[in-house]
C-alpha cells in the first residue's frame, strides 16, 4: 500500500496559507492531495479556503466519486485526478488565482520561466492551456498534457500547480507568482532577459538540478 504523504490537516493549512498570501479569492481555488488505495482528499465546493478545515474535506475515488465527507467536493477535482493518475510522482495539487499569475493567464501568455533561475529548476515546466475550448474538457487536456509538466497556466482563469507533496506544489505557486510578478515589473526597465539555454544546461549540472522535473 502506497503511504500517506500530507494529512487533512496539512491540507487546510495550506487553504489558509494561500487565503493569507491573497491568492484564494472569495471561493476561488482548490486543493487536493493523493491517499492510499484509489483515495483523494479534496476541498469542498462553495467553501473559502481560508475558512477550510480538515472536517470540511472529502473524499473521491478515482471518479471524482465523492466517498465521504460532509459537503461535495469541488467540481474540478477531475482536473486534479487527471494528474494523478498521469503521474504517480505527484502528490497535491493546487489550484488558485495568484494576482500576477492571473494578470499573465488573462493575457493569454505564459511568463519568461527560462529568465529567472531559482523559479526554472524549481517551478519546471508549465503548459499554457485553454480551459474553455470544449469539447474537449478540461480534465482530458490536462491529461494528455501531463508528461514532465509541474503546472499549467489557465487561460482566462488562473494556475493549477502540483507537486510530490502539499509544501512542494505551494513553494512552486510562491516561486511561479513571485516571477510572474518581476516579469510584468522587467516589463518597465526594457523586459526580462532569459538565460542562454547552454548556461541553463550548465547550471543544471552545476546544482544537480533537472529540467522539466
Ligand atoms: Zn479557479
Amino acid at each position: 500500500m502506497p503511504s500517506i504523504v500530507n494529512t487533512g490537516n496539512e491540507l487546510a493549512a495550506v487553504c489558509k496559507r494561500l487565503a493569507e498570501l491573497g491568492m484564494a479569492n472569495a471561493n476561488g481555488g482548490n486543493v487536493s492531495i493523493r491517499l492510499a488505495e484509489g483515495r483523494y482528499l479534496a476541498t469542498p465546493t462553495g467553501m473559502c479556503l481560508r475558512d477550510v478545515s480538515a472536517a470540511d474535506l472529502v473524499t473521491v475515488d478515482a471518479t471524482g466519486t465523492k466517498v465521504d465527507g460532509p459537503g461535495e467536493p469541488t467540481m474540478e477535482v477531475k482536473s486534479h485526478l487527471s494528474l494523478y493518475q498521469q503521474r504517480p510522482d505527484l502528490n497535491a495539487v493546487i489550484h488558485c488565482h495568484p494576482p500576477a499569475a492571473l494578470t499573465w493567464a488573462l493575457a493569454g501568455k505564459l511568463p519568461p520561466l527560462e529568465a529567472y533561475c531559482e523559479g526554472y529548476f524549481l517551478v519546471g515546466k508549465v503548459e499554457l492551456i485553454e480551459p474553455y475550448q470544449t469539447p474537449p474538457e478540461l480534465p482530458t487536456v490536462i491529461k494528455s498534457k501531463t508528461e514532465n509538466t509541474n503546472g499549467f497556466l489557465l487561460v482566462n482563469h488562473g494556475l493549477m500547480m502540483a507537486g510530490s507533496d502539499l509544501r512542494t506544489a505551494l513553494l512552486r505557486v510562491e516561486d511561479y507568482e513571485l516571477l510572474c510578478r518581476a516579469a510584468l515589473d522587467a516589463e518597465a526597465i526594457g523586459g526580462a532577459k532569459p538565460i542562454d539555454p547552454s548556461k541553463l544546461a550548465w547550471l543544471a549540472e552545476l546544482h544537480g538540478k533537472t529540467f522539466p522535473r
